[in-house]
């Protein structure tokens, strides 16, 4: 399974900034060989995004999603609107998502279903707080947050999610997560979708670490068996530490 690195603007740029970005990150597109690299800016940039990126090797991804196609939801927007933009991929159930915007796991498991739908594929966002991982609570929040979002799910689908292990307490923080440590999240991922959701279907996921992730750090996530690449919140927003952080990645696993 080859790299999926993903760039998460979070609320940040405007189209212009977008366009300039886009443009840049352009000039090293040959470098990027073999990794599947996908931008996910805010909504408003989509179109910028889509049609500088349009015909590259690069993808769109959206930040979230609702769960219903259509309706009487003001100042959401849909999964139909974000496939008929170019996007291939949505991030759903963000830790921002979850833990400040106070979306639970039957919200989250009702987008990733919305994204499937209408053939958009979910990185679907997993992990545990601080408290929960000194508690001894990391694996039973992993679980409980997979399965909520996954149980029953076709195995045609499953190889179209990829799975994002994001410790809270390493979002925005600088402190990424120790190797070994999301090592035995992701290889525990891999078993409960194995184990839990249907037998076959984990061989077929990519799982992503998520948390201060940077060039300097990303070669030793990489290298492990059980990581598949990386969703990138702060180092993705220069398109030249961007482009450094996934030739990294690049180097790590071809050495
Ligand atoms: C994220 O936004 O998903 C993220 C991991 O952010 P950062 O890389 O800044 O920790």
């Amino acid at each position: 399974m080859g790299l999926v690195i993903a760039a998460n603007w979070k609320m940040h740029k405007t189209t212009a900034d977008t366009v300039e970005f886009c443009r840049a990150i352009l000039q090293d597109e040959d470098k990027f060989a073999g990794v599947e690299v996908l931008i996910c800016p805010p909504y408003t940039s989509l179109p910028a995004a889509a049609n500088i990126l349009g015909g590259s090797s690069l993808k769109l991804g959206a930040q979230d999603l609702h769960w219903e196609q259509e309706g009487a939801f003001t100042g959401e927007i849909a999964g139909p609107m974000l496939a008929d933009l170019g996007v291939e991929y949505v991030i759903v159930g963000h830790s921002e998502r979850r833990h400040v915007m106070g979306e639970d796991d039957s919200r989250i498991s009702a987008k990733v279903k919305a994204a499937l739908e209408c053939g958009l594929k979910p990185i679907l966002c997993v992990g545990e707080t601080e408290a929960q991982r000194e508690a001894g609570y990391t694996n039973s929040v992993i679980r409980k947050q997979l399965l909520a979002a996954l149980e029953g799910m076709a195995a045609g689908d499953m190889d179209k999610v990829v799975i994002a292990y994001e410790p809270v307490w390493a979002i925005g923080t600088g402190k990424a997560a120790q190797p070994g440590d999301a090592d035995a999240a992701c290889s525990y991922i891999r078993e409960v979708i194995e184990k839990d959701v249907g037998a076959g279907k984990a061989d077929k996921v990519r799982i992503q670490y998520g948390g201060s992730v940077k060039e300097g750090n990303i070669g030793s996530f990489v290298e492990l068996s059980s990581i598949q690449g990386a969703l990138v919140g702060g180092a993705s927003l220069k398109a030249d530490t961007f482009s450094a952080l996934i030739q990294a990645a690049r180097k790590a696993v071809q050495s």
